[in-house]
């Protein structure tokens, strides 16, 4: 099958020792330890088998190139991959996608050849403290499809059926290719819908919301808090047209760098909200660090910040703010209990986030998909299959 893969030399940095595991197993707990000179490439790999009595084998219709599957490649002076999660070399990247279902297991009794699905890309272990609490979003000890086993940016994809969640619900509302682009789209949607609701749980109908951030997990949760009736959401992002495109997904009003400086965002949200500021903030930044005190600062008393996004460089949190208005901070990861929910808002007409994909590449046009996610002005890059 055609698929593109990521490689990489095994070089643990000085000073790191990796544990057994790792070595027996080439992969790294964390890949910018180990990883090193990674590259981008198009191959031909063996098509994948079943492995167990139930998978199912999914040809992928669509798979989202996503920030943190660029990060795989990012590197740092010395040539090591900045990203810090697990990864093994080579790999098919790839944790947004849905596809086909082409081959199922003898024991799959709830999927059946020719229906669509989403594939969630968590496989939590079943076996560590957080998956014996049920908290399999925080599983200690899981695989991550598309970074330590491979993902959806190939032909096919051998998935546990009871990852692969059917889309047939959305074939009345969107066409055959819309569908599977919700599909790819369950993945950022899910995390946004957990934090927001399964984690957090203040959204309330009536309430006021801001958005910091309007990418994937930015422009989703502007349309689920719409979809939750919120009276107000409000969406910042400092590259330019995205806030057009939070606009389109249900913000009543959207803002861009270019309209203003984060330092004037608590005065801005003051006005939209005759001074009683947000009730829920969503940070969906990707730079917590940096966006932290602008968010304390827009809060209702009483109100809440949901913390989805990771990454960019620390910064450093004064609770203050944050008490002063008897608010609460919530951090959330995991996408696992989230695409159901999310299907079904589609199915039923709630929400549409289609409208973020800004562009569709073909397989074997992979590498020049990899390229145009690079623009940020872009939400969503997908590659497609018909
Ligand atoms: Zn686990």
């Amino acid at each position: 099958m055609r698929a593109l893969v990521v490689t990489g030399d095994w070089q643990p940095r000085p000073g790191y020792v990796p544990d057994e595991e790792e070595i027996a197993g080439r992969w790294a707990r964390n890949a910018s330890q180990v990883w090193r000179h990674p590259q981008w490439a198009a191959a031909t790999l063996p098509d994948p088998v079943l492995r167990s009595a139930t998978d199912v084998l999914v040809r992928v219709r669509a798979s989202g190139v996503a920030v943190s599957t660029l990060r795989m490649t990012a590197t740092d002076d010395d040539g090591y991959v900045t990203l810090p999660y697990r990864m093994a070399l080579p790999l098919v990247p790839g944790h947004e996608f849905a596809g086909e279902v082409v081959e199922v297991g003898s024991a799959v009794r709830d999927l059946r050849v020719g229906d669509a699905v989403a594939v969630e890309t968590l496989r939590p272990c079943g076996r560590c403290p957080a998956c014996r609490r049920g908290q399999v979003n925080a599983c200690l000890d899981g695989q991550f499809a598309g970074f330590d086993i491979d993902g959806g940016l190939a032909e096919y994809a051998v998935v546990p059926s009871a990852h692969a969640r059917s889309l047939e619900a959305l074939r009345e509302r969107f066409d055959d290719d819309g569908v599977f682009q919700v599909g790819a789209l369950c993945e950022p949607a899910a995390i946004v819908y957990n934090g927001l609701f399964e984690v957090d749980r203040h959204l309330r109908p009536g309430m006021r919301v801001g958005v910091l951030g309007c990418g994937p997990l930015g422009l989703a949760a502007v349309a689920l808090a719409r979809a939750a009736g919120a009276a107000r959401v409000l969406a910042f992002d400092p590259v330019p047209g995205r806030a057009g495109l939070a606009e389109l997904l249900g913000a009543d009003r959207g803002w861009s760098e270019r309209d203003l400086e984060p330092a004037a965002l608590p005065s801005v949200v003051q006005d939209e909200t005759a001074g009683r500021g947000v009730d829920v903030v969503v940070d969906a930044s990707g730079a917590p660090g940096e966006v932290l005190p602008v968010a304390q600062h827009l809060l209702a008393i009483g109100g809440h910040v949901v913390h989805l996004g990771v990454g960019g460089p620390p910064g450093s949190f004064r609770p203050k703010a944050t008490m002063g208005r008897a608010a609460t901070h919530a951090f959330s990861m995991g996408h696992i209990g989230g695409f159901d929910p999310v299907i079904a808002l589609h199915a039923a007409g709630r929400i549409d986030l289609t409208p973020m994909v800004g562009g569709r590449w073909a397989l074997h046009e992979g590498l020049a998909a990899v390229e145009h996610a690079t623009d940020k002005r872009v939400a969503k890059t997908l590659v497609v299959q018909t």
